[in-house]
């Protein structure tokens, strides 16, 4: 992996009125990763986030995206960062390839559609309405919108939460893809399975402040050192490996 630091947040506080949502939060982001941020609902992930993609104004503290300086460059952060955009923008009456078109004017570039539906298995789906999706197609189309200006950096706010199992091992597909293409990205998610398996390493807040950061290996690693100890398994797969034996493996499509 590269080691260049792509972004850099340093002591990020935030306050909605007395309310101290982030209370100094430090931590680098290295190009080329699957980040996590993970932590309890309220923990403070969403805004640390939106901050960071130029979308909420920050109390204090500093953040730089591939060099440049929030607080000076935010229109140049714009320009590498991909952003999952609120599904509520979808206007319901668009195809998905139109919808592209749509989102590569407000980005000023010129798009293939059918080429982005093809990186998220929606080809077939391109003159479906967005309403017409299922969750897992839902999610797909809105990693697709966070493409559509080739950024360095994509952030994704728990993209999986809600999906069913195949769903959710697709929406993994499409992110390690996307990294493997050199995109960083930025994921938060309450599913633990998902980001020991995705992440390259995970920042865990809570109540606005980080309270470990290291790759899951390490982090697991440490705490069995303290003598952890899991109850012991005694059967070789569980509820879930059931449930994805019997409905089919990952990459079914859900519309089939
Ligand atoms: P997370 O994404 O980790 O669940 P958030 O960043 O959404 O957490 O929220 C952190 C805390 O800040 C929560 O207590 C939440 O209620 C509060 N908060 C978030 N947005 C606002 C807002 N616009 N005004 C006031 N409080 C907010
Ligand atoms: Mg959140």
């Amino acid at each position: 992996m590269k080691e260049k630091i792509i972004i850099s947040v340093r002591d990020l506080k935030k306050n909605y009125g007395d309310f101290e949502a982030v209370k100094g939060i430090s931590f680098e982001v290295k190009e080329g990763e699957i980040f996590g941020l993970l932590g309890p609902n309220g923990a403070g992930k969403s805004t640390t986030l939106e901050i960071i993609e130029t979308l909420r104004e920050k109390t204090s503290g500093s953040v730089m995206v591939d060099g440049y300086d929030l607080d000076k460059n935010p229109e140049q952060i714009k320009k590498i960062i991909g952003v999952q955009l609120q599904t509520s923008g979808y206007y319901p009456g668009l195809s998905l390839t139109e919808l592209i078109e749509l989102f590569g004017g407000l980005y000023n570039r010129k798009v293939q559609p059918m080429k982005l539906l093809d990186t998220v298995n929606l080809r077939d789906k391109a003159k479906a309405k967005f309403k017409e999706l299922s969750g897992g197609q839902k999610q797909r189309f809105s990693i697709a919108t966070t493409l559509i200006n080739q950024p360095r950096i994509i952030f994704l706010d728990e993209p999986t939460t809600g999906l069913d199992p195949q769903a959710r091992r697709n929406l993994w597909d499409l992110i390690t893809d996307i990294r493997s293409k050199g995109t960083t990205v930025i994921i938060t998610t309450h599913y633990m399975d998902e980001a020991e398996i995705l992440c390259d390493r995970v920042a865990i807040v809570d109540a606005g402040r980080i309270i470990a950061l290291d790759s899951p290996d390490k982090l697991i690693d440490r705490l069995v050192a303290t003598g952890f100890e899991r109850p012991k398994e005694v059967k070789k797969a569980n509820l879930e490996d059931v449930f994805i034996q019997l409905t089919g493996h990952a990459l079914r499509e859900e519309n089939h």
